[in-house]
């Protein structure tokens, strides 16, 4: 019997990066979701297509992984379609660091603390919101500036740490910090690595992090704009010298920011 087969989606992505997924639109289809690693992401319309981001864990396994929309149609019955995502093995170096050494032998309160607002930042990360969703392009926090060592291995006094989740983005003191787009605050207050920090909600599950500013100038719960200015730069928290620690969390995965820069659904 002549079967009849639709190829499966491929895309292709590097360990810890985003990437945008564009379905085509079909008559009669209502809804778009996407399962990619167990989580539901909603897909909206634009223009000819339907959209959205998926985020590959900068610890993803190299090799297929299946995904699947999930189309809703106009009767309510629902269509799958295969999607591949290939991911591409990428090295990131080790780095030996000097840091204050409060922040690798951490004391009882400090690393209650530290816990207690990893569990808390967790689960900001968990939550995928579509009442905001990016409609402008991500741009950079600070205009052209470079972003360094993310995914980096890092090696702090001696004892090997979590693999950098962002990227450092080296800049005087004072500077200011945009937001990469548009988005609510949700968290706006000093944590124990980190230091002073923002983070904004751009809906489908997509986080962006500000870390070591010197001055927050968000409250949490308000939404601001693509480009408006969050805070300074600064160095506070677990740092060697003044940057901006900048870390994008695409449902829960750790990309590269840089690899946000640009997409626009
Ligand atoms: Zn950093």
């Amino acid at each position: 019997m002549i079967g009849f087969l639709l190829a499966a989606v491929v895309y292709t992505a590097n360990q810890g990066s985003a990437i945008q997924l564009k379905l085509p639109d079909e008559p009669h289809l209502k809804a778009v979701h996407v399962i990619w690693r167990e989580k539901t992401v909603p897909a909206f319309h634009a223009g000819a297509a339907w959209t959205t981001i998926l985020g590959v864990d900068l610890d993803t396994t190299p090799g297929e992984h299946p995904a699947e929309a999930l189309l809703t149609m106009d009767d309510g019955h629902v269509e799958r379609r295969e999607i591949l995502i290939k991911v591409v093995a990428k090295t990131f170096p080790t780095t030996p660091l000097k840091v204050e050494e409060r922040f690798v032998e951490l004391g009882k309160a400090d690393l209650e603390r530290s816990r207690r607002e990893s569990k808390e930042t967790e689960a900001i990360y968990g939550r995928i919101t579509t009442d905001l969703v990016p409609e402008e392009r991500f741009i950079v926090p600070i205009p052209g500036v470079a972003g360094r060592n993310f995914g980096e291995r890092r090696i702090f006094n001696g004892q090997p740490r979590a693999p950098h989740a962002g990227a450092d983005l080296h800049a005087a003191s004072g500077t200011p910090v945009h937001a990469t787009n548009r988005g609510r605050v949700v968290l706006a207050k000093n944590l124990f690595f980190t230091g002073n920090t923002v983070i904004l909600d751009h809906g489908l599950g997509i986080y962006s992090i500000y870390a070591h500013l010197s001055r927050i100038d968000a409250r949490s719960g308000e939404i601001v704009k693509n480009g408006q200015i969050i805070g300074l730069v600064g160095a506070t928290g677990r740092v060697t010298a003044p940057h901006l620690h900048w870390a994008m969390r695409v449902q829960g995965a750790r990309v590269d920011p840089f690899s946000l820069v640009g997409a626009a659904p």
